[in-house]
Parts: structure tokens; C-alpha cells; sequence
């Protein structure tokens, strides 16, 4: 786990405006569900014998020796949410998204984060194909906001639980009988989801799932027309993607349509976000039949993806820094800066005593847009003179117009006031 500082803490603001701002856009509105839940729910939703649940969970028992852990992801409690507040009923469709910390005690020498961060959505009450192609081009319109294009986007259809389990029994037949060329881990898996093997990135494995045949045949009518016009509004609405004919996802719960978006300039964890549709989640955990679908983003990695969106910009810059000629003049600054922060004005000074060059550096060092400088002279004629650090202009102006003029001069410039 690892702390972020205010460095990089700025960074992560501005993909979290870019991010509520693409989400609000759709419609989806934001949700806040504790990080703490009761073990049993991500068991029962994520799959009792996923690597999540089992190696990756920080599982643990409070005073009370409820089994409790922090959550490794967010839909479980999103779903459960949706049950809890029986939004079925008043309800029934919700559009919710989430920004926030997640944990898995994950191996670090993949070098991944044990408290990491996701941003993501949860569309929950339809069977609409409408809404899997909306999620998908949310995520799209996300990546070309933030100047990344070379994403690539894979699709796959695994259709509902009848037809997961004919493609589980057909696909398990198959490997069995490949079981001495499988990996260890894969090996275990023919005996839980064998779904799972097809994520496994070892060589030896990679050879026997790409050999597998494609097991479109053997989904249902409904849930391969479900596909076909999710696929069809992605096509018309101008989005490049791949079908990936062994996409599966990592979590028990999703059916129909997969996707996940990978980057390649990520290198060997090229994921930047992923998704799909999960019709028997809630009816799973206790509530009623209806269907869902969502996705999230890894915004560890969305970050590393984002460096020209950032464009190296590591702080807001002050609007205005006060420079005092005198410790005299030090109490009316004071007060003056109280007024201006009072009004919206980003602005600081020094308190050390320093001298007049040492706060001008100092005022050049934090990127103020102006200097005000209050001496005995402005505060005996009730002005102040205000530098214009990037025109190089001063002038002296009388101290009730300061804060209409830095907002006349900073409205529309570089935004100084209401930068967002
Ligand atoms: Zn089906
Ligand atoms: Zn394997």
C-alpha cells in the first residue's frame, strides 16, 4: 500500500473531475457504499473459488467474530446495495458509478498495489442491449478524452448460465484430455471453473486455449441476438473493436457480453479496464431476476496512460502571492489575505520575515499569476500595487478593487478562481 502525495494526488483530481464529468454525462450518478463488507457476499458473488476470494481477500474477524473483509472490488456491494434498499421495487432501473480504494493482498512481485483504485459504473434493472453499448462507449469517449487512442477493445458474448454450463462441460471434456500440458494452476482449475483457464497467460497454456474451438454454436438464439445488436449499435456508432473469441472474465458472475480494454503501451498488464454484463448476480444474491451490466477501470493504470493529459502539471498555481515591505505592514496583509481567500482568491505570503527579494522568489517559485505588494505607502494611501507576473506590468490600485479586478483579470484567462 502506498501513499499518494500531494504531487500526485494532483494528477489523480483531475482524472477523477474528467472521469464524474464523462459519467454524469450519461447519467449515472455517484454511489458510496462502505469498503468493509461481510465476507460472505464477495464469496457468493465473485465465486467461491476465484484467486480473488481465495489468495487475494483481506479477510478478517471483528470483536465480534463476524467474518468481515475489505472489499477487492465493487459490484458485489453495489448489488448489494441495490437489494438492501429494495430499489427493484422503487425503482427498479438505477445508473450508478463509483470512484475509490480497493484491496487484494495480491503477489508483489507482479507490482501491482495492494490498495489500489477503480472507477467504474453499475447499470442495474434491464436486459437492454442498449445499455451494454452505452457502457462500452462511455469507456471510449473516457480514453479519447484523456488523449489515449491506441486502446484496443475486445468483445465477447458467453451467453446466460445455461449455456456457461454447456460451454464449461464441452470445454472441460476437451481440456481433460489436454491436462499433461496444462500448468499446475490450470490443472487445479478443471476441477472448479474451468472457465478461468482461459485467462491463464502461461506459453504452455496459451497454445492448448488457442487451439480450443469457438463456442458461439452453443449459445442460445437469445443471447447470440442479445450480442449481435450490441455489437451492431458499437459498429454504428463508430467504435473499433476485436471479437475475442475466448474473452472470459476473471469473476464468476458475468454473462453475455465481456469486454475489457487493454493499452498497449502498459506492457505485460496492458488491462486498463474491464467489464461486462452479470443478468444473475442480484437474483443470486438474494434479490429479484433482473439484469445488469457495468465496468470498471484500474486508475493506477489509467494514470500511467494519461501523461499527456496531465502534461507534467504537478499543482494548481496561486492566483496572487502578498510581498510586504516592512513587518509593520505584515498585520494589514494579513488581514488583506483573509479578505481575498474570504472571496475565492487562491492566494498566500510569507510569515518568516523575509526579506522583500526572498519573497519574490518565493512568490515566483509558487507560479503566482500576481504580486501584492502592500508597503507604508499603500497602506497610508488605502492601495496596494499589484505586478502582473505575466505581462510585466504594475500598477497601484486602491484596496477595494483588488478582488473585482484579479477576478476581472483572471475570468477567462488561465481560469484563476474557479479553476476546476
Ligand atoms: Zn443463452
Ligand atoms: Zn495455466
Amino acid at each position: 500500500m502506498k501513499d499518494i502525495l500531494p504531487d500526485e494526488v494532483y494528477h489523480w483530481q483531475r482524472i477523477e473531475w474528467l472521469l464524474r464529468a464523462h459519467f454524469e454525462s450519461f447519467c449515472y450518478r455517484e454511489i458510496r457504499t462502505p469498503l468493509v463488507e461481510e465476507a460472505g457476499l464477495f464469496s457468493r458473488a465473485i465465486g467461491e473459488a476465484t484467486d480473488i476470494v481465495n489468495k487475494e481477500m483481506y479477510e478478517f474477524a471483528d470483536r465480534s467474530e463476524r467474518q468481515l473483509a475489505l472489499r477487492p472490488e465493487a459490484t458485489a456491494s453495489i448489488a448489494r446495495t441495490y437489494i438492501e434498499h429494495g430499489f427493484a421495487k422503487t425503482h427498479g432501473v438505477v445508473k450508478w458509478y463509483y470512484i475509490g480504494p480497493m484491496f487484494r493482498a495480491e503477489r508483489p512481485q507482479r507490482g501491482r498495489q495492494r490498495q489500489f483504485h477503480q472507477a467504474g459504473v453499475e447499470l442495474i434493472g434491464s436486459d437492454s442491449h442498449y445499455y451494454d453499448a452505452e457502457a462500452i462507449l462511455l469507456l471510449c469517449n473516457i480514453m479519447h478524452s484523456l488523449g489515449i487512442e491506441a486502446w484496443r477493445l475486445a468483445v465477447n458474448n458467453i451467453g446466460c448460465l445455461d449455456d456457461r454450463r454447456l460451454i464449461t462441460d464441452r470445454l472441460r471434456r476437451i481440456l481433460t484430455k489436454e491436462r499433461s500440458a496444462l500448468c499446475d494452476d490450470c490443472t487445479q482449475r478443471l476441477q472448479g471453473n474451468v472457465l478461468r483457464i482461459l485467462d491463464c497467460k502461461k506459453p504452455e497454456c496459451r497454445k492448448v486455449i488457442d487451439a480450443l474451438p469457438e463456442w458461439d454454436r452453443w449459445i442460445c438464439d437469445g443471447c447470440t441476438k442479445h450480442f449481435n445488436r450490441v455489437i451492431a449499435l458499437l459498429s454504428c456508432a463508430g467504435v473499433t473493436y476485436t471479437k475475442e473469441p475466448h474473452l472470459v472474465r476473471g469473476l464468476d458472475y458475468y454473462t453475455k457480453t465481456v469486454f475489457e480494454m487493454t493499452l498497449p503501451q502498459l506492457g505485460a498488464q496492458d488491462a486498463v479496464a474491464a467489464g461486462g454484463r452479470y443478468d444473475a448476480l442480484i437474483s443470486q444474491l438474494g434479490g429479484e431476476r433482473v439484469g445488469a451490466v457495468g465496468f470498471a477501470i484500474g486508475l493506477e493504470r489509467l494514470l500511467l496512460a494519461s501523461a499527456h493529459f496531465l502534461s507534467g502539471e504537478t499543482k494548481k498555481t496561486p492566483d496572487a502571492f502578498l510581498v510586504t515591505t516592512s513587518l509593520e505592514a505584515c498585520d494589514s496583509a494579513f488581514i488583506l489575505l483573509y479578505q481575498l481567500r474570504t472571496n475565492g482568491v487562491m492566494c498566500d505570503m510569507d510569515f518568516e520575515g523575509k526579506s522583500l527579494k526572498a519573497q519574490m522568489r518565493q512568490a515566483g517559485k509558487a507560479a503566482a499569476r500576481f504580486v501584492i505588494i502592500l508597503g507604508e505607502d499603500e497602506i497610508r494611501g488605502g492601495t496596494v500595487t499589484v505586478k502582473d507576473m505575466g505581462q510585466g506590468v504594475q500598477e497601484s490600485i486602491q484596496q477595494e478593487r483588488l478582488i473585482p479586478f484579479l477576478k476581472e483579470r483572471s475570468a477567462g484567462e488561465h481560469g484563476a478562481c474557479q479553476d476546476t
